[in-house]
């Protein structure tokens, strides 16, 4: 039988303390996203929020890939580390992949949400006419911690009409109250420590 997906994550995730600055415990992921099975693992268990819909559990995946409804339309993924899970999520899915991205970056038209770091404010944006309004959305990033950069996330997708169907996360820091921050949207998370 395979390990269970969280003490995988555990196994190969690198906690490095006092980075980006002393007292932050940073959780780095890249041995995880660089290991081909438990890549796969994360990014199946990422596009399973079971919750998220009855019909989720219906996907039926084939050799050609996933095919039924996942139960969201487009996965929206948060600059940088969420790209690389996000885009993996839309193609395991059969669905687009939408970014939010740092201020600056987006060539055209777009709204911007600012929030709150430790020192300062951050701001992220997206392209105004990268959602349909009505569309079902698949929120992704690899780590929630006071969950202000997801917050600010789901305001941006609801500002242009989507509907956050779930926000998925590899580790949720659950000290931080990050959980609190995104609701009443659901959280999926794969590893909670
Ligand atoms: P927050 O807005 O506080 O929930 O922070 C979330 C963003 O910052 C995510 O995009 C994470 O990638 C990153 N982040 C925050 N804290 C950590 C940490 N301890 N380890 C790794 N990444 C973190």
């Amino acid at each position: 039988a395979l390990p269970p997906l969280d003490e995988v994550i555990a196994g190969l995730a690198v906690d490095v303390p006092d980075f980006p600055e002393p007292g932050v415990v940073f959780r780095d992921l890249t041995p995880v996203f660089a290991d081909g099975p438990a890549f796969r693992r994360m990014v199946e268990g990422l596009a399973a929020p079971s919750f998220v819909d009855p019909r989720a559990a219906a996907v039926a995946h084939t050799d050609d890939g996933p095919s039924g409804d996942p139960g969201f339309d487009v996965v929206v993924g948060v600059e940088a580390r969420g790209f690389l899970l996000a885009a993996a999520v839309a193609l395991h899915t059969g669905v687009g992949v939408v970014p939010v991205r740092k201020a600056g970056k987006l060539p055209r038209a777009r709204i911007a949400a600012d929030y709150a770091l430790e020192y300062g404010t951050a701001t992220i944006e997206m392209h105004t006419d990268s959602l349909r309004p009505g569309q079902r959305v698949l929120l992704v990033d690899d780590v929630l911690a006071t969950g202000g950069t997801l917050a600010a996330a789901v305001a941006l997708v609801e500002q242009l009409g989507g509907v956050v169907t779930a926000v998925s996360v590899v580790i949720e820091l659950a000290a931080l109250g990050g959980r609190q921050r995104v609701a009443p949207h659901a959280v999926h998370t794969l590893w909670t420590t």
